[in-house]
């Protein structure tokens, strides 16, 4: 059987369209073989000479080997590339006789929601890489899952698609634009995402802007900081609870009210307290509405129980309803709010998502409208006290725990 470089069985993989040439301007193809993994969320483009090498230089797609030849933010149709520097091809062929092997990274999410047409995005990547005139292998990502920089999915492939060659990180390097860079006298608008730089953190591999790497630019432009580090969750010895005399549970029947961003860890905590100590949990994605909510946790303090309502009460308006049934029932209440702030919420949620197939999706939408809605809990609202719950990850094994630490959203 006929193998490619990937040392993929051929025949297995669909042929390019014959019929391109024309479509391209009859520019000459570079020969090659497309392939797919992950359920199809990851396609793989690998041009017959393209040989497997330790040292690799990788490269993002759009903004940093092509821009649209229209001037817009985003293509207009397949055709709209031009590469972006008149170096880029002599640049990539001086790499390959240099030894290393050319990887593309690019994300497309749009073929996935069926904004882009999945075989006419394969004729541009076969038009590209026949501009360039490189043996390259391009890994394209277009879903929302692992394979998404920053997460480190097509990384993972490219190691399984390089024969038996092992990569050596200190000797590889990753170009891309989305940098995190702010806008300054040299760039009129800020760089939409951090996702090329944290992908090449998240990698441990030496990092560089297409100015960098193509233009020899020198300067360090100012970008970030990241919204969220993961890793300084534990660097810093932080407990779970603050005041740290903060009594759980309290001696007395009572209600503790949660507030938290969703994927702040609100449920964790709950079903803890539950756990360990009884307390009925009351939660409105569980029973449907805010009044079922009310009743419930009316029950459960008639039936004697401490009851924990575990919900987002971002606001005085949604925490008086719990705050009303303790003042009428005559228990304590008390507020735990979550140290977790949007960016950190929204990593969790990521992670969730990227861990648990039953995790649902939360949009950024609802994360900033808790963020918009959100009213500083006092004890003037009826609280017999507030405290502070900090979010302190735990897992089950060491590569659940190297994936939190990561960069996962840019
Ligand atoms: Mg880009």
């Amino acid at each position: 059987m006929k193998r490619n470089s990937a040392g993929k069985p051929k025949e297995k993989m669909d042929k390019a369209d014959p019929t391109i040439d024309k479509f391209f301007g009859g520019s000459s193809k570079k020969a090659g073989t497309w392939s797919a993994e992950g359920g199809n969320d990851l396609l793989i483009y690998t041009t017959d000479d393209c040989t497997p090498q330790s040292k690799v230089a990788c490269f993002d797609m759009d903004g940093t080997l092509i821009t649209t030849k229209s001037g817009k933010v985003f293509p207009t149709d397949v055709n709209d590339w031009k590469l972006l520097y008149d170096c880029i091809s002599i640049r990539i062929q001086s790499l390959v006789s240099e030894g290393f092997k050319v990887v593309i990274f690019t994300n497309q999410k749009g073929i996935q929601v069926g904004k882009v047409d999945k075989n006419s995005f394969k004729r541009k990547i076969e038009a590209i890489v026949s501009e360039i005139g490189a043996p390259i292998q391009v890994f394209v990502s277009i879903g929302s899952g692992i394979y998404r920089k920053p997460c480190t999915g097509m990384w993972e492939a490219l190691l399984k698609n390089n024969g038996d060659v092992q990569i050596d990180k200190e000797s590889s390097v990753y170009v891309g634009d989305a940098a995190g860079r702010h806008k300054s006298k040299i760039r009129p608008k800020k760089d939409h995402s951090s996702a090329d730089r944290y992908f090449a953190a998240n990698l441990g591999i030496s990092f560089k802007t297409p100015e960098q790497f193509f233009l020899d630019q020198k300067l360090e432009e100012p970008w970030g900081p990241p919204t969220f580090e993961p890793s300084r969750l534990f660097s810093e010895k932080i407990s779970e609870l603050e005041p740290a005399d903060v009594k759980v549970p309290s001696e007395e029947k009572e209600v503790i009210v949660m507030v938290g961003f969703p994927g702040s860890g609100k449920s964790t905590f709950a079903k803890k307290l539950s756990e360990d100590h009884g307390y009925v949990i009351v939660n409105r994605d569980k029973l449907g509405t805010w009044q079922k909510c009310v009743a419930a946790a009316k029950y459960a303090l008639n039936e004697g129980k401490s009851v924990v309502i575990d919900n987002t009460n971002p606001d005085r308006e949604s925490r008086k309803r719990y705050t009303e049934i303790a003042k009428e029932l005559d228990v304590e209440c008390r507020c735990f709010k979550m140290s977790c702030n949007l960016a950190q919420a929204q990593h969790n949620l990521r992670y969730r998502i990227l861990t648990s197939k039953s995790a649902q999706d939360v949009g950024i939408m609802v994360l900033r409208m808790h963020g918009s809605k959100f009213q500083e809990p006092e004890l003037a609202e009826g609280f017999n006290e507030i405290a502070t719950v900090n979010f302190i990850p735990k897992f089950d094994d060491e590569s659940r725990r190297e994936l939190f630490c990561m960069y996962l959203t840019d």
